[in-house]
C-alpha cells in the first residue's frame, strides 16, 4: 500500500488523500446492518484525468476501487469489503451547463439532487428523480435510483443522455449523445446505469430535465385496511390518472412520522399522493381520484396547495427511515426492497406485513406503490446474532415471493451484497451474460469487486 500511495502522491494533492483513521471510517460503512470494512486509502479525484490515473494506479497495483457518492446506499454497496482505494467525488461537483431549450443539464458527478434542484429552480425547471436521501447524481446513476416521483418521470435510467466514464484501465469514454433518442448502437446508458461502481467510474453526466409543473396538489388519505389503500393505487392507475406521487404508509409507520416530525396524522394506512399539472386539469384529476377510493372506503381525504404545508407533507415522508432510527436508538436499519407486478402488490404487501409481525421487531412497510415497489423498513439488534438471523430469513421470504410473482429482488435500492445472493435465482443464464460483461470490462475484478455480480460464486458467504 504504502507504493500505491506513493504513486498517487506524484499526481494527487496532499489534500486529495487521505489514510486518517476518521476519514477511513467514515468510508467503511453504509447507512444500514451490513458489516463495515475499512478502506487503505480514500483519495478526493478534482477532474477525469486524475480518475484515469487512479485507475492506471489501481491496474499497476492490483489494488481494488470502490467509487463513492455521500454513502447513502442501503445495500453495502460502497463498503470496500477488499479494502484498497475508495474514490469519493464530493471534489467534483461543479454544474457544468444548464442548457434551458434542451431541457439538459451537465454536472460532475459528486452534485447532489438538493444542489442541482437549487440552481435548476433559477431557470424554471427541476430534476425529477428524488430518492429522499440528497444523494450524488453519480451514486444515484450508479443504482439507478429512483423515488416518490417515478410513477411519472421514470426512474434514473430514464434522465441519463450521455454519461463520461472512465474505464479499468483509465480510458474516458462518452456512453450516449444529446438527442431525445437514439438507435445507434448498443445502449451503453442502460449498461452503466446501475452498475454500482462495478464497470466504471462516471466522471460527467447529462440528465433530463423537466419544466417546473403550473400547479401542484399534494394530498393524504386515509384507508381502514392496507387491501383497500393498495387497491386504491391500483384502480388510481388503471383509470389512467397522470398521477406524480403516491406513496403507501402503513400504521406501524405513521406513528414513527407523528413522533418524530411532531404531526398528528390519523393512525391508519395512508397514502401521501401529488398531482402536477394545469389547475383546470388538477381539478379534474383530483376529484376523479376522490370518487374512485371513496369505491376502497377512503374516510379521510387532506389536500394541499400551499407550498410550505406540502412541503411539511413530504419532509414527514421523506424523514420516515430516520424517524425509525431515531426512535430506535442502538439498533440497525434493515430495509427490504422488492417490486412486483401492480396486480400482485396488494397480496405482497399483506404478506410482508404478516411476516413482520411474526417477526416481531419493530418496523413498518412504506412504498412507492405506484411502481409496485415496497420497503419493509425494521430495526435490528446487532448484538443478537438470533434476532439477525431471523431478519435475514424475514429479508429472504420477502424477496422469494417477489420472484415467484415475476417481480425484482431490488425496485431501487440495488445489489450491493445484500441482494447478491437473489442474483441467480432471478436472473438464470443471464447473470453469466452479466458477468462475461464485468470480465471483459473489469479483467482483474478491481472495480468495486466482488459486488452485483460475483466473480467466484463460491466465495459469496466468506464475504457476506
Ligand atoms: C433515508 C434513505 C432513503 C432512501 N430512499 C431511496 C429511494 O426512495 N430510492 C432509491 O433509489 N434509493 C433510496 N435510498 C438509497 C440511496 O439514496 C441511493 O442508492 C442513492 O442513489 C445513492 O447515492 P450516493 O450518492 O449516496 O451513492 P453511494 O451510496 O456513495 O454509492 C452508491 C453506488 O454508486 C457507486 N458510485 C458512486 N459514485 C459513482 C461514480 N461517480 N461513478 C461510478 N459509480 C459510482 C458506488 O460505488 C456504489 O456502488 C435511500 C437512502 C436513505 C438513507
Amino acid at each position: 500500500m504504502e507504493k500505491v500511495i506513493q504513486a498517487l502522491k506524484a499526481k494527487l494533492a496532499e489534500e486529495q488523500i487521505s489514510t486518517n483513521e476518521t476519514v477511513r471510517e467514515l468510508h467503511s460503512k453504509d447507512e444500514t446492518y451490513h458489516q463495515t470494512s475499512l478502506p487503505d486509502v480514500v483519495v478526493f479525484p478534482k477532474t477525469t484525468e486524475d480518475v484515469s490515473y487512479i485507475m492506471k494506479v489501481s491496474q499497476e497495483f492490483k489494488t481494488p476501487i470502490t467509487p463513492f457518492g455521500v454513502g447513502s446506499s442501503l445495500e453495502g454497496h460502497v463498503i470496500p469489503y477488499q479494502k484498497g482505494i475508495v474514490v469519493d467525488f464530493s471534489f467534483m461537483n461543479k454544474i457544468i451547463e444548464i442548457k434551458q431549450e434542451d431541457l439538459l443539464v451537465t454536472v460532475q458527478p459528486g452534485v447532489t439532487r438538493e444542489q442541482l434542484n437549487k440552481e435548476l429552480k433559477k431557470y424554471g425547471l427541476f430534476f425529477t428523480v428524488d430518492p429522499g436521501a440528497n444523494a450524488t447524481l453519480g451514486g444515484m446513476a450508479a443504482t439507478n435510483a429512483s423515488g416518490t416521483t417515478t410513477v411519472k418521470y421514470g426512474v434514473m435510467r430514464d434522465q441519463v443522455r450521455n454519461l463520461e466514464v472512465v474505464l479499468a484501465d483509465g480510458s474516458v469514454i462518452q456512453t450516449g449523445s444529446l438527442a431525445a433518442k437514439s438507435a445507434s448502437g448498443y445502449h451503453l446508458n442502460g449498461l452503466f446505469v446501475g452498475s454500482e461502481g462495478t464497470l466504471g467510474c462516471f466522471t460527467e453526466l447529462t440528465l433530463q430535465v423537466y419544466g417546473i409543473p403550473e400547479h401542484v396538489v399534494a394530498a393524504r388519505a386515509t384507508f381502514p385496511s392496507l387491501t383497500q389503500a393498495i387497491q386504491a393505487v391500483t384502480s388510481i392507475l388503471q383509470a389512467g390518472i397522470p398521477i406524480a406521487r403516491v406513496e403507501f404508509v402503513d400504521e406501524a409507520s405513521i406513528i414513527q412520522i407523528n413522533t418524530f416530525s411532531e404531526t398528528d396524522y390519523l393512525v391508519k394506512p395512508t397514502l401521501f399522493l401529488e398531482f402536477h399539472g394545469n389547475e383546470a386539469g388538477l381539478n379534474a384529476d383530483v376529484a376523479f381520484t376522490k370518487e374512485i377510493m371513496q369505491d376502497y372506503a377512503c374516510d379521510n381525504f387532506t389536500s394541499e396547495t400551499d407550498n410550505a404545508a406540502r412541503n411539511h407533507l413530504w419532509d414527514a415522508r421523506h424523514n420516515l427511515a430516520y424517524a425509525y432510527i431515531h426512535g430506535h436508538a442502538g439498533k440497525k436499519m434493515m430495509l427490504t426492497d422488492v417490486a412486483v407486478p401492480i396486480s400482485e402488490l396488494a397480496n405482497s404487501v399483506i404478506y410482508a406485513r404478516e411476516e413482520l409481525d411474526k417477526l416481531g421487531v419493530p418496523g413498518g412497510i412504506l412504498g412507492h406503490v405506484g411502481d409496485g415497489n415496497f420497503h419493509c423498513l425494521i430495526m435490528i439488534d446487532m448484538a443478537n446474532a438470533e434476532e439477525i438471523k431471523r431478519a435475514n430469513e424475514f429479508n429472504k421470504n420477502v424477496v422469494l415471493y417477489a420472484l415467484e410473482r415475476g417481480g425484482t429482488c431490488t425496485g431501487e435500492h440495488g445489489v450491493g451484497v445484500g441482494k447478491m445472493p437473489y442474483q441467480r435465482q432471478e436472473h438464470g443464464a443471464a447473470l453469466d451474460i452479466m458477468k462475461q460483461i464485468k470480465k471483459a470490462l473489469d479483467p482483474n475484478n478491481l472495480l468495486n469487486p466482488n459486488k452485483i455480480v460475483e466473480i467466484e460464486e463460491e466465495t459469496l458467504n466468506e464475504i457476506y
